[in-house]
C-alpha cells in the first residue's frame, strides 16, 4: 500500500528562490508547509476540482484556496464574468453599477443584513466592524474566543492569558500590549466565564466577536444554546454581537451561520466566497448601526480599491450561482456522504479519529476523547498524525491544507469519481497515519 513520493523537484527549485524575495518564501505564513513534511508545492493551474503543479503533479483539491473556490477552480461562468469586465478597465476609484449589483444580490437574498460595505479582504472586513462596534457603543473592550481567528489586524491578533489574568495577551510581536488589554480572550462554550466579564467589565465591552462556527482551529462547532447565550447577554448589556462569517458565510447558506442557528448578529462580516475567489471583503449590519460609518457617520473605513469593479464581476457571477434553489442541500448531501463512508471506515478499523462536519466543511480530529468544542480540548501532540496523513494523501494526488488544524472544503466540482478516489486514499493514508 506503500506509494512513491511525488517528484518536487521543481517546486523545491522554486521554493529555493522564494526564500530569497519574500520571509519564509512565502506571502502567508501557512503556506510555509511549517507543519507538514516537505516544502510547498507551487501551483500552476486549477480546473474544478482539480490543481497541478510545476512538477506537473495531479492533486483532488481540498483546501480550495482556503475556502473561497466554492465552485472549483476556473468556474466558466466567473471566468468569463471577469474576463467581460477586464476589457472596460481595471479600477476606478469611483462607484460603478456593479457594486450596487452585488450588494443587490446579496441584501435581496440575505435578511440579516440591511446595509454593506465592501472592502478587499477578511482581516479588512473584521478590522472595520470592531471600529464600528467601537464607534456606535462608545465603548472600547471586545470579547473573542480562544480558537477562533480574525485575521491579523492588532486587536485580534491576542491570545487568552496564563492563569487568572483576564486580560488578552499578544500573540504577536508588535502588537502594543496597550491594544492587547482592551481584548479579552475566554474559552469557547463557557457561560460562566463570559458572565464574569460582563459584571467585571460592566458597560464596557463594545462587542463580543465569534466565528459564525469556528473553523480556523480544527472545526469547533457550537450548540444553538451556547450562541443564543450570547445573542441574549449581549442584548441586555448593551453590547453588539458580530458573527465573523469570513468562512461561514455563503458557505453553510447564502445566509451563513446566521440562518444555521436563525439568531440574528448585530454586526456580519464576509470574505473568502463573496469574492468568487478575487479580494473581496464586506461587513454590514442594519441600516441603523451601518449610518454610522463614514461618510454618513463619524466611525472613519476607506479604501482605494474597494469594490474593485474586476472583483465585484466575479463575486456576482459566484453567488448568483450560489443563489440558485437547491445549491447548498446538494452540496451538503455530497459531503455528508463523503464523510459518512469515512466514518464507517473509521469505525470499522477502530482508528482514533473523529470527524466534524457541518454544510460542506470537514476536519478531522485525532485521538479526540469528547466531542471538541473548545481550542484547549485539541492535543497538539495529536498533530502529528495529520502531518502523516498529509504526506500520504499528497503522495496519492489528495491536496489537503498543510496543517492539521485547518479545516477541508467540498466544492460543486468534486464529482463523485472524485470523491470515490479521495476517500480510498483518505482510508489508505489513515491506515498508515495510525501504524507504528
Ligand atoms: C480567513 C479569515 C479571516 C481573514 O480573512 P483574510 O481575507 O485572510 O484577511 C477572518 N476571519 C475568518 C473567520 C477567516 O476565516
Amino acid at each position: 500500500m506503500k506509494v512513491q513520493d511525488i517528484s518536487r523537484e521543481k517546486s523545491s527549485e522554486l521554493f529555493e528562490k522564494a526564500k530569497n524575495y519574500f520571509p519564509g518564501g512565502v506571502n502567508s505564513p501557512v503556506r510555509a508547509f511549517k507543519s507538514v513534511y516537505g516544502s510547498p508545492l507551487f501551483i500552476e493551474r486549477g480546473d474544478g476540482s482539480h490543481l497541478w503543479d510545476a512538477d506537473g503533479n495531479e492533486f483532488i483539491d481540498f483546501c480550495c484556496s482556503w475556502g473561497p473556490l466554492i465552485l472549483g477552480h476556473n468556474n466558466s461562468e466567473v471566468r468569463e464574468a471577469v474576463q467581460a469586465q477586464l476589457g472596460k478597465g481595471l479600477s476606478f476609484g469611483a462607484p460603478t453599477r456593479l457594486e450596487n449589483e452585488l450588494a443587490e444580490l446579496i441584501l435581496t437574498n440575505n435578511t440579516y443584513i440591511e446595509k454593506i460595505r465592501f472592502v478587499s479582504s477578511g482581516t479588512e472586513a473584521v478590522m472595520s466592524a470592531i471600529r464600528l462596534a467601537r464607534g456606535y457603543t462608545r465603548r472600547d473592550k471586545i470579547v473573542k474566543f480562544e480558537g477562533c481567528y480574525h485575521g491579523h489586524s492588532d486587536s485580534l491578533l491576542v491570545k487568552a492569558g496564563s492563569g487568572l489574568v483576564t486580560f488578552g495577551e499578544t500573540s504577536s510581536a508588535g502588537v502594543p500590549k496597550s491594544f492587547a488589554d482592551e481584548t479579552i480572550v475566554i474559552a469557547l462554550n463557557d457561560k460562566v466565564a463570559l458572565e464574569k466579564v460582563f459584571v467585571d467589565f460592566k458597560d464596557q465591552i463594545a462587542a463580543v466577536i465569534i466565528e459564525g462556527i469556528p473553523a480556523n482551529n480544527g472545526l469547533l462547532i457550537q450548540d444553538k444554546s451556547y450562541i443564543q447565550f450570547l445573542r441574549d447577554i449581549t442584548k441586555e448589556n448593551g453590547s453588539l454581537l458580530i458573527f465573523d462569517e469570513v468562512i461561514t458565510g455563503f458557505r453553510l447558506g447564502f445566509e451563513g451561520a446566521a440562518k444555521h442557528y436563525d439568531i440574528q448578529p448585530d454586526i456580519l462580516t464576509y470574505g473568502k466566497i463573496i469574492g468568487g475567489g478575487m479580494p473581496v471583503g464586506a461587513y454590514g449590519a442594519s441600516a441603523e448601526i451601518m449610518s454610522n460609518i463614514s461618510p454618513d457617520g463619524n466611525v472613519y473605513q476607506a479604501g482605494t480599491l474597494s469594490g474593485n469593479p474586476v472583483a465585484m464581476a466575479a463575486g456576482i457571477a459566484a453567488l448568483r450561482i450560489l443563489s440558485q434553489p437547491g445549491f447548498y442541500e446538494r452540496l451538503e448531501q455530497t459531503t455528508q456522504s463523503f464523510v459518512a463512508e469515512i466514518q464507517a471506515f473509521i469505525i470499522e478499523h477502530k482508528l482514533d479519529v473523529q470527524i466534524s462536519t457541518v454544510g460542506s466543511i470537514f476536519w478531522f480530529a485525532f485521538e479526540a476523547k469528547e466531542k471538541i468544542q473548545r481550542a484547549d480540548q485539541i492535543d497538539p501532540n495529536s498533530m502529528l498524525y495529520y502531518k502523516k496523513m498529509h504526506r500520504e494523501l499528497l503522495n496519492r494526488g489528495i491536496y489537503f491544507g498543510p496543517s492539521g488544524y485547518e479545516v477541508g472544503f467540498i466544492s460543486a466540482a468534486h464529482s463523485t469519481e472524485d470523491l470515490a478516489t479521495a476517500i480510498t486514499s483518505i482510508k489508505e493514508s489513515l491506515l498508515i497515519a495510525f501504524e507504528a
